[in-house]
């Protein structure tokens, strides 16, 4: 893992201060693994106790992204389910925002230069608010994969895959394929790699039906640290400054405290998800 793939994550005096002292210990000893997991029980004491749930030698890493049993009962399911509502929550206020706009008369001329290069800026005067890309348009659309099962916009194109969220506009023809990965801070770019690869069909044959599709997989780790492919689409849709800072921190409290929840449940053979803020 590079440290420029990652975002800094700062705990103020005052976050640490408010936090309770069960949560402070289990995000000291996850980031430096030394949490008494079964490996490191062997390690420490010469006590040989497999993982519970599946009888094989368990490290930290097993117990937090690797287990076929927590996987089959749902366990990282539900954590990812925890910090894509977070994002969704994150995107969906940004999309009410923008569409509650008015456009100006600025916006309406600018409205053909919208569609610049990747790498190349958006033109806009210094007194206009920065609303970010997503100002082109005022009837932003969006599913995300949560409580409903999300079923891909037609108009754009006919598949049964189901990213985590999509974001369209259909005049011009925009679309935002967001996809979550909740994994292991070292396969950050393992996971985005793998989710660029399954977007990449469905984009090609969009951008032939004169869609312009942007694919952006984004990574929160399981312990505590957020990827910048996070940070970069929050950037990108709008969510600038104070209000991406506070989002990446609490996609990470919301990563941080639903791994907790699993390493406190590794024992237990009935999985029970737990409500988490
Ligand atoms: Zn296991």
């Amino acid at each position: 893992m590079t440290w420029e793939s990652v975002e800094k994550r700062k705990l103020s005096w005052s976050e640490i201060w408010g936090m309770e002292s069960a949560r402070l210990s289990f995000i000291i000893r996850v980031t430096y693994d030394v949490l008494p997991s079964p490996i490191n029980l062997q390690l420490w004491l010469g006590l040989y106790t497999a993982c519970p749930l599946c009888t094989v030698t368990a490290t930290l890493k097993h117990i937090l992204v690797g287990c076929r049993t927590s996987l089959t009962q749902g366990r990282y399911t539900w954590r990812h389910n925890q910090v894509l509502r977070c994002l969704a929550e994150k995107v969906e206020c940004k999309r009410k925002s923008i569409n509650a706009q008015p456009f100006t008369n600025q916006e309406e001329r600018q409205f053909s230069s919208a569609f610049v290069r990747e790498g190349d800026k958006p033109k806009t005067s210094p007194s206009t608010p920065d609303l970010g890309p997503l100002k082109v348009a005022r009837d932003w659309q969006m599913q995300v994969d949560l409580d409903q099962r999300l079923i891909f916009p037609s108009e754009i194109i006919t598949t049964t895959l189901r990213p985590d969220l999509v974001l369209w506009y259909n005049s011009p023809k925009l679309a935002y394929i967001i996809e979550l990965t909740v994994p292991w801070e070292e396969a950050f770019e393992e996971a985005f790699e793998r989710k660029k690869l399954r977007y990449a069909n469905l984009a090609a044959e969009a951008e032939n039906r004169g869609w312009k599709i942007k694919v952006h997989p984004v990574e929160v780790g399981c312990r505590v640290l957020v990827a910048s492919t996070t940070a970069k689409l929050l950037r990108e849709i709008g969510i600038r400054g104070q209000a991406q800072r506070q989002a990446i921190r609490e996609l990470a409290n919301t990563a941080e405290r639903t791994s907790h929840w699993l390493w406190l449940k590794r024992a237990d053979i009935t999985w029970a998800a737990k409500a988490v803020s």
